[in-house]
């Protein structure tokens, strides 16, 4: 099924140009040919693509540890969630594939109705850095289970693993199946100027709105994987030390780099100084005195970000951290007391393991400074055993996902869709949710031939009231 445009590539110049555009040829033209379709090629992909991550698990820690300083237990945590994924893929797809049948409305008798899942075509996949083996395959896995091909740009500011995944890529797949193009904002400016039949985005808002604007030229529908600050609320009646730890493990994770991460604490006021000294007491514990010693912390993936994040510490207000190193890009786990909405801190999303804590008394205005927020967070974290505090929050707070008495964890379970709402982004995937969102819910209504009700052939005469 493979079919030669070279010729329609060598017009131009430019090796990446070029690349890009044979690329998008090939992959458009294997399409047509069905190949992608059947239950069996799907099915054999993610058998392949499921051996290929294995076999490259060591690769995989080594390189996430080269590009993020990341721990090996937190590079586990990546591919581990990963791998869950294209195993429940592998398992469930049969089932997934199987159109839906539904009733059939009276206008529509006698006949038949039904769904099937058709592939989209041609997807496009941008990664950004902070997970970047994870954010690749999960999506890619979703891609193949629904039948289509996928170009995948993989982050630029992860070189090592962004190495992997090509070579993975190219030895598991055919290109004008799967292909990896590697580069930097022109190469996804280039790409971007390909109609594609989907594009799948996990990035920052900024970056997003781009996407959505050169997507918007061809049509391409798009879903928006982005971030925003997520709040987390502590209630005085939750259990403070497993509250205190479950928040912190979702902050200093990756250095903070986690698009869910506890962005902010509110704490009520009546254990504000209980729940600052627990987690300044967790800090060193878990840290030490010297964190930047400390073999369970990562890095910031640059400079620029590096210097970004110190920059929103108030070194008055530091409780614990504060330590900076720009040499190895480090930042120790910081955690900020006395902290407003005024402040410059609680005006962007942080992406980085810095922790600010502010108090409250009434619920009503915790929900209403959330609103206030440019976006609706991505996430949202309550703890406490309440169940009317729980409810008023999950009710009148509009975010993607929400944890309660725990913090990422939604996350990591494929049966539950994962995704943002307004500014932090659009459409939702993992597990059967993935396989959704690249397949098109094609409807299917067969009507029957053994009756021909003669109601909506003219002349119609007085047949007007069908109510
Ligand atoms: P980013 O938006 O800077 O980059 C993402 C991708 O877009 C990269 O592949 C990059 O090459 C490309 N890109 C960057 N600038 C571009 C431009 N001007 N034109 C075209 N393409 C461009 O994101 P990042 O800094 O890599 O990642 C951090 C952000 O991603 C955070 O905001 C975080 O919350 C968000 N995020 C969201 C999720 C999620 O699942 N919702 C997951 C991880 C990260």
């Amino acid at each position: 099924g493979k079919v030669n445009t070279r010729s329609e590539a060598v017009k131009c110049e430019n090796t990446n140009t070029l690349e890009i555009n044979y690329a998008v040829n090939i992959q458009r033209e294997y399409f047509k040919t069905d190949a992608t379709v059947s239950y069996e090629f799907r099915l054999a992909q993610l058998k392949k693509l499921k051996q290929a991550i294995a076999q490259r698990t060591e690769q995989f820690a080594e390189a996430l540890h080269q590009d993020l300083g990341r721990p090996e237990f937190e590079a586990y945590f990546e591919l581990t969630v990963l791998y869950d994924d294209v195993k429940d893929a592998i398992s469930n797809l049969k089932k997934w594939m199987k159109p839906t049948k539904v009733t059939t409305g009276l206008m529509a008798q006698p006949g038949r109705s039904r769904i099937e899942h058709a592939p989209l075509g041609n997807v496009l996949i941008l990664v950004p850095y902070n997970y970047p083996v994870a954010l690749a395959f999960q999506p890619l896995i979703g891609a193949i289970a629904a039948g289509n091909t996928v170009i995948i740009k993989p982050s630029e500011h992860t070189p090592a693993c962004s190495a992997i995944i090509s070579e993975l890529l190219k030895t598991t797949f055919d290109a004008d199946f799967v292909k990896s193009i590697e580069g930097g904002i022109e190469a996804t400016t280039e790409l971007l100027e390909h109609k594609f039949d989907h594009i799948f985005f996990t990035g920052s808002a900024a970056v997003g709105k781009i996407i959505m604007a050169a997507a918007a030229k061809h049509l391409t529908p798009v879903t928006l994987e982005l971030g925003g600050k997520s709040p987390t609320i502590v209630n005085k009646d939750c259990n403070l030390e497993q509250a205190v730890k479950r928040i912190l493990s979702g902050k200093f994770l990756n250095a903070g780099q986690t698009c869910i991460a506890p962005d902010h604490v509110y704490v009520h006021q009546d254990i504000k100084q209980a729940f600052l000294a627990k987690a300044k007491e967790i800090v060193l514990q878990w840290y030490g005195e010297d964190p930047i010693a400390s073999s369970d912390y990562g890095r910031i993936i640059n400079t620029r970000h590096f210097q970004r994040i110190s920059s929103l510490i108030p070194k008055d207000k530091v409780i614990v951290g504060g330590q900076l190193n720009a040499k190895q890009n480090f930042i120790a786990p910081t955690i900020l007391q006395d902290i407003t909405v005024a402040d410059e801190i609680m005006q962007e999303e942080i992406f980085g393991p810095v922790l600010p804590v502010l108090e409250f008394s009434d619920l009503k205005d915790v929900c209403q400074q959330i609103e206030k927020l440019p976006q609706h967070p991505l996430a949202m974290y309550i703890f406490t055993q309440n169940k009317v505090f729980e409810q008023t929050l999950i009710s009148k707070v509009r975010c993607g996902g929400v944890n309660v008495n725990s913090t990422l964890m939604h996350a990591v379970n494929p049966h539950l869709p994962f995704g943002g709402v307004g500014q932090s982004g659009m459409g939702a995937y993992h597990g059967k949710y993935s396989f959704e969102l690249f397949s098109h819910k094609k409807c299917v209504l067969k009507s029957a031939t053994w009756l021909d009700i003669p109601l909506r052939y003219a002349p119609y005469g007085t047949k007007v009231n069908l109510l």
